[in-house]
Order: structure tokens, then C-alpha cells, then sequence
């Protein structure tokens, strides 16, 4: 079949895409309908932790599809079971709901907190979050959004969200107040451009919502599932926070999400919570496959020497075409370009047969599969390098 024959003007416009059609992938690689290879370090928004098509992930769902694939979320199921019970285990929380995307997750740790304010907070709902944070886009997760873009769109806002800055202990406390239930924060902010939080401050801020009273919000949508050579990014601070969200790599590809509690934020009542497709066992058995895979002390070493070296191959680049910085952790990082010329750079790269993300004019972000070899690392960067030179003598 040729795809291409396809209208695309039969889906929505919300995105400027390329006129390829993906048909197939495998490991760090895809392929377009006219047969091009494409070298991926975007790998689906950093979701596909193992890659492309990863033979794991798919006998996991093709085994369950034969199986059970939704008995409906008023009965148990074996899947979520066991999932659910690995994730308590690695995250050291105690109860889980399933979601289908990032933004669901975070809608209803936004919902938790509301509740665990009426409950035990006299009705405090305020949340604490943070200029340039990016938690999805429901309505409450926008408004949760310290995204410039979305400051005025689809107004009027969720209101209860106050912002503070990042790495500024300072600014936070300055917006605790009567109303304040929680404290919500990406310990990397992906969308930003990969400014992280350092480990002290989340170390510090989990000492100050202690102290107050409040819930910390942790949201490990990008930078769970091992992408920073942790299984969760919080424990290179050594926090547990009281509530936590999963998306992205929790399905390697398929949408499955993640909200977890300890026990005490864990307080939704009958009623409260739910969704049709939630902890359906296909993708609950897609996660289990992931997980059990990417929470081994063997594969998050392997993610981190692999994070390694794309620091280092990233700084040297740096250093030969004069650009600015390398940011992030593990298989999350980005390269400041100094100029305005990131756009410029993703075309040209996808055009050599090389996929880039670029969250600001003037940044790069490298999100490539966890299982990503040192030698397409290499590959990347030669090609990033060359598009770096055409793009200089064009200039000249
Ligand atoms: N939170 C963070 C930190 C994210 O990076 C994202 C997606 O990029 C989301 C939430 C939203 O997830 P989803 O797109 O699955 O709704």
C-alpha cells in the first residue's frame, strides 16, 4: 500500500510535520514511506525506551491481546496488578492509578492534592509550580504550565497555580500561604530546553514541604523509566516524593501512565477517580515487560555510560563549531547553540536522514532509545556536524 496516497488533510493541523509517513522502525532507526532511513534521537518524544519495534515489548502485547485486553476498570486484573506492585516496589510508594497519557497522570495528582487538601488541609488546593514547567494539556495541566506559549491561550486558567523559579528555594517559600497544598515540579524540565533542578534543591525541597505540611509533586513523565541512569530521577537526590507521575517510557511506545501515592496522599474515595481504558491489562502488560527490563542495575548502567559519552561527543562538538553548553543527565541532555539556528538545524539534519528535537530557537535535545549504541552516538554526531558546517558556510 503507498501510504503517501493518503490525504493528510484529513487530520487535524495542530503541528508544522514533514511530508514523510513513517512505516516501520527498529532500534534507533525508521523508515519513510519511500523507503529513507532516519537515524531517530527523538525516538517518539522521548518515549520508546527500547527503541523501535522492540521484540520484548511487542510479544508482551501480542501474548496479553490473546489473553485479556480489557475486562473493564471496575475489576481487578493480573497486569495491573503486577505492575503496579513492581512500581510501589522501585519507587518506594504505596498505591497506583493508571493513566493513558502524561497529562492524565498529572490531572489526577493535581485532583490528589485538591483532595488531600479538603481532607487534611482545611480545604487548601494552591499548588506551587514553576516558571517555564511543562505538565500537559488539559485544561489544569496547562494551567499547572508555566509554558510562555500557553499564557494565553484558552483562557480563563484552572486557577490554584502559583509559580515559582527553579534552583530558588527562596521564591518558593515566598508563595507558601494558607491555601498551599503542594509543591509540583519536573526534576529535569524537558520541554524547556533540559534545565534541571540540581539535587539539592530537590533535597531541600523535600525538607521545606515536609516541614510546612505539604505534598511534594514529583513529575517523572521524561525522566523516569531510566532515562537519567536511575530507574527514577529522584533518587539522585535520594527523595521519595508523595506523589509521583509516569508517562512516556512506562509503555515504551504504547500510551500507559502512571499516578502513585504513598499511602496517606493516597486518599481518593469512591467516586473521585476513574476512566474507561485505565489500567487495561494490554498496556499494564506492555509496562510490566518495560519495567521488569529497564529497572535492572544492568541496563540503567548500561544507559549511563551510553549518557556518558553523548556528554562527551556533545562537548566536543561544542568546542570545535564554538557553540555554548551541554546540559541534562543520562540519555536527556542538550546542546545550547549559542544562536537562533536550532529550526534551521532539524530540518536540515531530518533531510540527511537524521531526527532532532529542537524545545527552543536556540537548543537541541537528544532523547534517543535507552538501548542507543555508542556507534550511532558517533553517527549522530558526525551528521549533526556536518549539517553544523554546511550551515556556517552558508552563513559566510
Ligand atoms: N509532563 C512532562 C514532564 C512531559 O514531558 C510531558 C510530555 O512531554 C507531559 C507531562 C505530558 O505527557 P503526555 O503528552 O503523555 O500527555
Amino acid at each position: 500500500m503507498n501510504t503517501h496516497a493518503h490525504a493528510t488533510s484529513v487530520l487535524m493541523d495542530i503541528t508544522p510535520r514533514p511530508a514523510a509517513v513513517f512505516v516501520r522502525g527498529e532500534g534507533s532507526w525508521l523508515w519513510d514511506h519511500t523507503g529513507k532511513r532516519y537515524l531517530d534521537f527523538v525516538q517518539g518524544w522521548a518515549v520508546n525506551c527500547l527503541g523501535h519495534a522492540p521484540t520484548l515489548l511487542a510479544d508482551a502485547l501480542a501474548e496479553q491481546a490473546r489473553r485479556l485486553i480489557t475486562p473493564s476498570p471496575a475489576f481487578y486484573n493480573d497486569a495491573s496488578l503486577k505492575l503496579a506492585g513492581l512500581l510501589t516496589e522501585l519507587s518506594g510508594l504505596d498505591q497506583v492509578f493508571f493513566a493513558n497519557s502524561g497529562a492524565e497522570a498529572n490531572e489526577g495528582a493535581i485532583k490528589l492534592a485538591r483532595k488531600y487538601g479538603a481532607r487534611y488541609r482545611g480545604g487548601a488546593y494552591h499548588i506551587i509550580t514553576f516558571d517555564g514547567a511543562f505538565h500537559g494539556r488539559t485544561l489544569a495541566t496547562m494551567s499547572a504550565s508555566g509554558k510562555p506559549a500557553f499564557a494565553a491561550l484558552f483562557e480563563p486558567k484552572v486557577p490554584g497555580f502559583t509559580k515559582a523559579r527553579l534552583n530558588d528555594l527562596a521564591s518558593v517559600e515566598r508563595l507558601i500561604g494558607p491555601h498551599t497544598v503542594a509543591v509540583m515540579l519536573e526534576p529535569i524540565q524537558g520541554e524547556a530546553g533540559v534545565i534541571p533542578a540540581d539535587d539539592r534543591f530537590l533535597a531541600d525541597l523535600r525538607r521545606l514541604t515536609e516541614e510546612r505540611g505539604l505534598l511534594l509533586i514529583l513529575d517523572e513523565i521524561q525522566t523516569g523509566i531510566g532515562r537519567t541512569g536511575k530507574f527514577l530521577h529522584a533518587e539522585h537526590a535520594g527523595i521519595t516524593p508523595d506523589i509521583l507521575t509516569l508517562g512516556k517510557g512506562l509503555g515504551g511506545g504504547v500510551p500507559l501512565a502512571a499516578l502513585l501515592a504513598s499511602a496517606r496522599a493516597s486518599c481518593f474515595e469512591h467516586g473521585d477517580q476513574g476512566g474507561t481504558f485505565n489500567g487495561n491489562p494490554l498496556m499494564c502488560a506492555a509496562g510490566l515487560a518495560v519495567v521488569a527490563h529497564t529497572s535492572r542495575a544492568q541496563f540503567l548502567a548500561a544507559v549511563e555510560l551510553a549518557g556518558g559519552h553523548l556528554t562527551q561527543r556533545l562537548s566536543a562538538l561544542a568546542r570545535r563549531h564554538q557553540l555554548g553548553g551541554v546540559r541534562g543527565r543520562g540519555l536527556l541532555q542538550a546542546l545550547d547553540l549559542g544562536d537562533a539556528i536550532a529550526a534551521e538545524l532539524v530540518a536540515a539534519t531530518f533531510e540527511a536522514g537524521l531526527l532532532l528535537n529542537a524545545p527552543r530557537p536556540d537548543t537541541l535535545r537528544f532523547m534517543p532509545a535507552l538501548t542507543v549504541t555508542q556507534a550511532e552516538i558517533d553517527v549522530m554526531i558526525e551528521m549533526l556536524g556536518a549539517a553544523l558546517h554546511r550551515q556556517r558556510r552558508r552563513l559566510r
